[in-house]
């Protein structure tokens, strides 16, 4: 996916869920995929593995992104932000495998 249909894509996203004042740009980090940082109010996404990545990858890294501007700085990736992944359809493995966890708890404890 091109710089500009990632900018257009992450715009649409931003203003679906409301943070029309949130902005994405790009950076170069080996490290991360995305990056949220809260004093700029800008998404960061890195274009240094950029044309390895699926577009639902991409879609998903702005989305796993968003979820954090939604749940607010220091929050990390605890509850508040799964949860908000939840609603948000980011489809990281990992929150699936962690959802079907909650659904077994959930069943126990209803037993
Ligand atoms: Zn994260």
């Amino acid at each position: 996916m091109k710089k500009n249909t990632i900018r257009i894509l992450g715009n649409r996203l931003l203003k679906k869920y409301n943070l029309k004042d949130w902005n994405i740009d790009f950076n170069n980090n080996k490290e991360y995929y995305g990056a949220c940082n809260y004093q700029r109010k800008t998404i960061y996404i890195s274009i240094y593995d950029i044309d390895k990545l699926s577009d639902t990858h991409i879609q998903d890294t702005i989305l796993h992104e968003i979820s954090h501007t939604l749940s607010g700085e220091y929050t990390g990736h605890r509850l508040k932000w799964i949860i908000n992944c939840y609603r948000l359809g980011v489809k990281e493995k990992w929150i699936y495998l962690l959802n079907e966890f909650i659904e077994l708890i959930i069943a126990v404890h209803n037993q």
